[in-house]
């Protein structure tokens, strides 16, 4: 299969048509047309095979999260999704692995209405690079640098659950004792299947907050949050969101310190000031989204954890490649 058949088979047959695409896969470049009446928010992630998911992962799911994490760039600002672009290298031509990867891809393109508008195909190791574009409002985009002291500090969903999926898949290869069981099951979905949060991003923006999502940990994220506002923040450990799966794993002991600096959930963390703190919240329950106050931002700088009322040391770590 040559390089032009894979576009044509695989890419070019995109599920999702958009109106503001006004020439898509097949020329030198797609043609847009943006809503006069917005910014674009546009954000780049690349995964690449033994970094960003183990080697062990099926292409349905790198297809599906390669996208998720893009998605989720979007949503920490309260953008609304519109158009991907896919680079791809892939060490061959395999049929049936691109047909997973891009169902995996188009599941989550057509829920989120993302047109895929172009890219480009090489060979070479296995990597993949999507960038994402999708439309803001510049005033209402969810900065990092919004964060005040006083504002009240929020997770969505539950924490911590996909680096015991990582774990457990980079542990299995190693040895054949691993944990299993229905916990382990759902966590390792929390890895592959993240849910990008892009209705609370899109809520959030009635709002002044700070945002960002957790991809590499929520000290070293919030961190962002806190560098980039000039704050600091306190921490209550002891409120942190845990699933039922992630408790069942710790048998009821969690570990904090990992939980603190585990990756890859794609939940929202994002501040929001006291007097907005009711209609906040009200609007994301009528929305049926969790929501967790998991602290408070500062006026002096640095992240204290603290654990019933007590003060922890907790090492600021988080994913970094280099
Ligand atoms: P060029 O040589 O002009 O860069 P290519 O031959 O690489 O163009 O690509 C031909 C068309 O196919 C372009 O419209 C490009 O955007 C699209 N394309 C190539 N690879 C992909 C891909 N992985 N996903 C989506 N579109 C792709
Ligand atoms: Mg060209």
């Amino acid at each position: 299969m040559s390089e032009f058949d894979l576009i044509n088979q695989f890419f070019k047959t995109t599920i999702v048509k958009r109106n503001d695409v006004l020439l898509g896969i097949g020329d030198d470049c797609a043609i847009l047309a943006p809503p006069a009446n917005k910014t674009l928010a546009v954000s780049t992630d690349t995964l690449i095979s033994g970094v960003h998911f183990p080697e062990s992962t099926c292409a349905e799911d790198i297809g599906y999260k390669s996208l998720a994490v893009n998605l989720s760039d979007l949503a920490a600002m309260g953008a609304e999704p519109a158009w991907a672009s896919l680079a791809i290298s892939l060490p061959e031509a395999n049929k049936s692995w691109l047909q997973g990867f891009m169902q995996g891809f188009n599941e989550l393109a057509e829920k989120h209405n993302v047109s895929l508008i172009g890219g480009d195909t090489t060979q070479g190791p296995l990597s993949v690079t999507i960038n994402i574009t999708g439309f803001v409002d510049s005033n209402t985009a969810l900065k990092r640098s919004n964060a005040k002291a006083g504002d009240a500090i929020f997770v969505t969903g539950n924490i911590g659950d996909a680096f015991i999926g990582l774990d457990t898949i980079l542990n299995k290869s190693k040895s054949d004792q691993k944990p299993s069981g229905f916990f382990i099951d759902y966590c390792i979905k929390r890895l592959n299947r993240p849910q990008p949060r892009l209705k609370a991003g899109q809520l959030l923006t009635a709002f002044p907050v700070a945002a960002i999502d957790i991809s590499d940990g929520l000290m070293a994220d919030l961190n962002h949050i806190c560098k980039a506002s000039g704050v600091g923040a306190k921490l209550k450990i002891d409120k942190l969101p845990l699933s039922a799966e992630l408790m069942h794993y710790y048998n009821k002991n969690p570990d904090w310190q990992r939980i603190l600096s585990a990756g890859d959930d794609y939940e929202l963390c994002f501040t929001c000031p006291e007097n907005k703190l009711s209609e906040m919240k009200q609007l994301m329950r009528s929305h049926e989204i969790d929501i967790t106050c998991i602290g408070e931002i500062t006026a002096s700088p640095g992240i204290k954890c603290f654990l019933n009322n007590e003060i922890q040391s907790f090492k600021l770590a988080g994913y970094n490649h280099f």
